[in-house]
C-alpha cells in the first residue's frame, strides 16, 4: 500500500508530459493518491483530460489563477465532488518574455513585474486561502515549486527571481498562518528541467550544461526526482516538516561552481 493511499490531492500545472506537475502527479498516483487536475484555457482541456485518464482520474477543472472567479469555482467544484482535500500542488509560473531575458533592468517594467508576481507568487497563497475549508482538519499539506533564482542571481531569470523570492517567503508566512489548523506548507526548489515554461528562459540549455558539470551528482534532476520528494512532502511521512524549501537539484545549490 502506498503512503498516499486514500489521499485526495489537487495538482495544478500539468501542461505536458514534461511538466514537473506531471512527475508529481505520477509519483502521488504510484503512492495511491486520488488526483484532480486543472487546466488553463479551453484549448488545453482535452490534453489535460488525457493525462488525467492515464492517472486514473476524471476530475479535471478549469483554473486560470489570474481569475478570482475561476479560483473560487475550482474549490466549489471540489467541495461538491470530493468534500475535502488532503493536498494541493501549486506548479504554476509565468513571466512576460522580456522580463526573463538579457539585462535585468532593461527587461524590467511595472507591467511585467505585476504579471510575474500575480501569476507566479500571489496565486499560491490565494489558492490555499480558497481551499482552506476543504483542507482543514485533515493533516493536509500544500506545496509549491521554486527555483534557485530566488536566492542567487541566475542569468536571464531576472524578474522571475523576484517573484520566486516572494513565493518562498509566502511558504513561511503560510506555514505560520495555517500551521495551527494542522496544515503544512512547503516548497521544492527544483534544479533546471527542460519544460515548456523553462524554454521561455533565454539560454536555458547552457544552464542545464553548467549544472551537469558542477552539481555534486554530475547530472540534472528529472521530474521523477522532484515527484518523489513532492509525494513525500505531501504525505504524513513529512508530518513534522513545514515552512521549508527543499532543494531537489542534484546538490547544485550547495557548491561554488568553478572553485573545486
Ligand atoms: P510547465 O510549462 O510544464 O508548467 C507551467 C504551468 O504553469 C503550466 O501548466 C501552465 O498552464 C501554468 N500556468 C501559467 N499561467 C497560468 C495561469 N494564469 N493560471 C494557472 N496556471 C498557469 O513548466 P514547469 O517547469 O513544470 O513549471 C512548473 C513550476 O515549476 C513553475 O512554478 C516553475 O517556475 C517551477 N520550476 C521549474 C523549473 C524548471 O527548470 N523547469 C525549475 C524550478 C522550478
Amino acid at each position: 500500500m502506498g503512503f498516499l493511499q486514500g489521499k485526495r490531492i489537487l495538482v495544478t500545472g500539468v501542461l505536458s508530459n514534461r511538466s514537473i506537475a506531471y512527475g508529481i502527479a505520477q509519483a502521488c498516483r504510484q503512492q495511491g493518491a486520488e488526483l484532480a487536475l486543472t487546466y488553463v484555457g479551453e484549448r488545453f482541456e482535452e490534453r489535460v483530460r488525457g493525462f488525467a485518464a492515464e492517472l486514473g482520474s476524471s476530475l479535471v477543472l478549469p483554473c486560470d489563477v489570474s481569475d478570482d472567479q475561476q479560483i473560487a469555482q475550482t474549490f466549489e467544484s471540489l467541495q461538491s465532488e470530493w468534500g475535502y482535500l488532503d493536498g494541493l500542488v501549486h506548479s504554476i509560473g509565468f513571466a512576460p518574455r522580456e522580463a526573463i531575458a538579457g539585462d535585468f533592468l532593461e527587461g524590467l517594467s511595472r507591467e511585467a513585474f505585476q504579471i510575474a508576481h500575480d501569476i507566479s507568487a500571489y496565486s499560491f497563497p490565494a489558492l490555499v486561502k480558497a481551499a482552506l475549508p476543504l483542507l482543514e482538519g485533515r493533516n493536509s499539506s500544500v506545496l509549491t515549486l521554486t527555483y534557485l533564482g530566488a536566492e542567487k542571481v541566475v542569468p536571464n531569470y531576472n524578474t522571475m527571481g523576484l517573484a520566486k523570492a516572494s513565493l518562498e517567503a509566502s511558504v513561511r508566512y503560510l506555514a505560520s498562518s495555517i500551521g495551527p489548523r494542522g496544515i503544512r506548507a512547503n516548497g521544492i526548489s527544483a534544479g533546471p528541467i527542460k519544460t515548456l515554461a523553462a524554454s521561455g528562459i533565454k539560454d536555458f540549455g547552457s544552464i542545464l550544461k553548467f549544472v551537469e558539470k558542477y552539481a555534486p551528482l554530475r547530472r540534472n534532476v528529472t521530474i521523477e526526482d522532484v515527484g518523489n520528494v513532492a509525494a513525500f512532502l505531501l504525505s504524513e511521512l513529512a508530518a513534522g516538516v513545514t515552512g521549508e524549501i527543499t532543494h531537489v537539484d542534484a546538490g547544485f545549490s550547495t557548491v561554488t561552481p568553478g572553485m573545486e
